[in-house]
């Protein structure tokens, strides 16, 4: 075997060299050692299992739980020429008789399994007569019974341990929080697995997270700001809302897909095949969707509601930019959303040490959405890494306002209180602004001191004032009373005049951001890119896989900057490797010389 790791690298996957600790990781695994990897989603988790796999004697058996992603791979694999398969519920009897026959006769070089298949008698006793290379375990903290990913078939993957102790074993997830990584080594008896810790940071990712004014209009402006035609993801809260807004946005024009748990199964496959597949479609969806997605070219993940917690909300947006291309992240928020979590969390039926744990993830995000300085630092800061501020963030970009809201903050607790903490946020600033509306003098609240006094402010900035003082822990809904909002300990210093309160000005409705560049839209090269991808679909349908499986954006664009004229400067691009070269080489320089 005389080939290496980096060789293997440029001449099968052409890229021309590892990234972070790649190199490592796959050193460690070909020479049979065993490594427990987290790394960003996009990080390039594959190579490290894939490259090993090919360095090795035998097959590398992948245990992965998603359908549409094994197949995403096994056809990327096989368009450079990697005998790779998949065993899965989709495929009938006969054509997985065939790719066990392949996989015992020693004719694979990488092969996909479903947890839930990879354990019966069947596959272990294949398993005994194949050679197997090393095993992958892909999304490892599915094993974790506290995240929302959890498989109970992933319970059982111990075994293999215990039955092919000889076989190395690399578990990977892009899951980075302690406890997880605890119960990985635990449940999948990794004990002795060397750890790799990638840099959580995705440069290349822009983070923007604003107020809720007009959810609409802003997710408009958003679109129209440099994300038409672009593929995205937009996250909504419930079902029901992504119904809405995916109906909507179709009206509008956009070509928006819907995707949550209560949708027929086919009509939910088809539209994630879809959203795979074809340009430009923005998926519509509750956090159903998203794991083991990896399509590469997603520009934009927008949430339109509060996520649970920041790993959710970094797994989310770690969907966006796994090119490396730029990608923006961009959330909006208000307090309707806080208020629905805290009675989520309050109304769930589990036990204390969860709802303490949820409250404790869900201020980990407020203070995260409120923060004054860079959004990355506060990211990376959570997942135990130090950072500098980024200047590919809103707070970077356009430093917020501070106000010191000190005597806003005591007038509205004080009205809080007055009002018995009966009430939610509408009404108590009805009272500040002294309204005289039907409830107003249904409770005689025109009567109260508080009646009035906070002309000073109009009412959206009253509104912020509330939001912000919820985020800041210094009010709380209490849901035994509907959702009133009622005062904490932290009010207290706030009242007393004891301690001072600033707040983030409210962004100004709407200012445009500046436009995420994409290299060749801007400059020449548009047209040419523009025919690279059109030549890509076809040559996509023809081989019935989605486009970035035949090439990345990021590939068409250098080959469209480069304009490339020999087959020897087309080799030299990132992302065309041998294989592609010899499949597409000479219609990719007719294009080029065409345009
Ligand atoms: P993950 O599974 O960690 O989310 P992938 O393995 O899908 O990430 O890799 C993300 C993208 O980065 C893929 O498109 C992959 O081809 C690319 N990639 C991985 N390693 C390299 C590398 N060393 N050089 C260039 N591109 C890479
Ligand atoms: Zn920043």
């Amino acid at each position: 075997m005389s080939d290496t790791a980096l060789g293997l690298l440029n001449r099968v996957f052409g890229y021309p060299a590892f990234r972070g600790r790649q190199a490592e990781i796959i050193e460690t695994l070909a020479g049979g050692g065993e490594a427990m990897v987290l790394m960003p989603t996009g990080g390039g988790k594959s190579l490290c299992y894939q490259i090993p796999a090919l360095l090795r004697d035998g097959c590398g058996v992948v245990v992965s739980p998603l359908i549409a992603l094994m197949q995403d791979q096994v056809a990327a694999l096989r368009e450079l020429g990697v005998a790779a398969a998949f065993l899965n519920s989709s495929l009938s009897p006969q054509a997985a008789a065939e790719v066990e026959a392949d996989f015992v006769g020693g004719r694979l070089k990488l092969l996909y399994v479903a947890p839930e298949r990879l354990l019966t008698p069947r596959f272990l006793q294949l398993l005994a007569q194949a050679r197997v290379a090393l095993f992958a375990i892909d999304e490892a903290h599915c094993v974790s019974q506290w995240g929302h990913d959890f498989r109970p078939e992933y319970l059982g993957l111990s075994q293999l341990h215990e039955r092919f102790p000889q076989v190395p074993r690399i578990a990977l997830t892009a899951t980075a929080d302690a406890t997880t990584q605890e119960e990985i080594r635990a449940r999948l008896n990794l004990a002795e697995a060397q750890l790799f810790v990638a840099s959580f940071d995705r440069p290349n990712i822009r983070y923007r997270i604003t107020e809720k004014q007009d959810s609409r209009r802003q997710l408009l402006a958003f679109l129209r700001d440099g994300h038409e035609h672009q593929a995205g993801i937009l996250y909504c809260g419930s079902r029901r809302k992504v119904e809405e807004t995916a109906h909507w946005l179709q009206q509008e024009g956009y070509p928006a897909l819907p995707y949550h748990a209560g949708l027929d199964n086919r009509v939910r496959e088809r539209n994630q095949e879809r959203f795979l597949r074809e340009d430009g479609l923005i998926m519509v969806a509750t956090i159903a969707f998203g794991m083991g997605i990896d399509k590469p070219d997603v520009r934009f993940v927008a949430h339109l509601d509060l996520p649970r917690s920041i790993e959710g909300y970094y797994q989310e947006t770690g969907r966006a930019g796994r090119d490396g291309l730029p990608a923006e992240a961009w959330m909006i928020w208000g307090m309707a959303d806080v208020v629905t979590q805290r009675r989520f969390i309050d109304e769930s039926e589990a036990g204390d040490a969860y709802k303490r744990v949820a409250s404790a993830k869900l201020d980990a995000l407020l203070g995260l959405v409120e923060t004054a300085t860079c959004r990355r630092v506060t990211l990376l800061n959570y997942f135990g890494e130090a950072a500098q501020p980024c200047g590919n963030c809103d707070t970077c970009l356009e430093p917020p306002t501070l106000w010191d809201g000190s005597e806003a903050a005591k007038k509205a607790l004080s009205a809080v209180y007055r009002t018995g903490q009966r009430f939610g946020a509408g009404h108590v600033i009805d009272v500040l602004l002294g309204k005289h509306t039907d409830k107003v003098s249904q409770w005689q609240h025109d009567r109260l001191s508080v009646f009035g006094i906070g002309g000073e402010l109009e009412e959206k900035r009253w509104r912020a004032v509330f939001r912000q003082l919820l985020a800041q822990g210094r009010l709380a809904v209490d849901h035994d009373a509907y959702g009133a909002l009622k005062l904490t300990d932290g009010s207290r210093p706030v009242l007393r005049g004891e301690e001072a309160v600033f707040f983030r000005e409210v962004a100004r409705a709407m200012r445009p951001s500046r436009k995420a560049q994409h290299p060749s839209e801007t400059g020449a090269g548009g047209a040419l890119f523009d025919a690279l991808r059109a030549w890509r679909r076809t040559a996509a349908e023809r081989h019935n896989v989605p486009a970035y499986v035949i090439f990345h954006d990021s590939t068409l664009r250098q080959v469209a900057a480069q304009k490339p004229a020999t087959l020897g400067e087309l080799a030299g691009i990132a992302g065309i490797g041998a294989k592609k070269l010899e499949a597409y080489g000479a219609e990719i320089l007719q294009v080029v010389a065409s345009c």
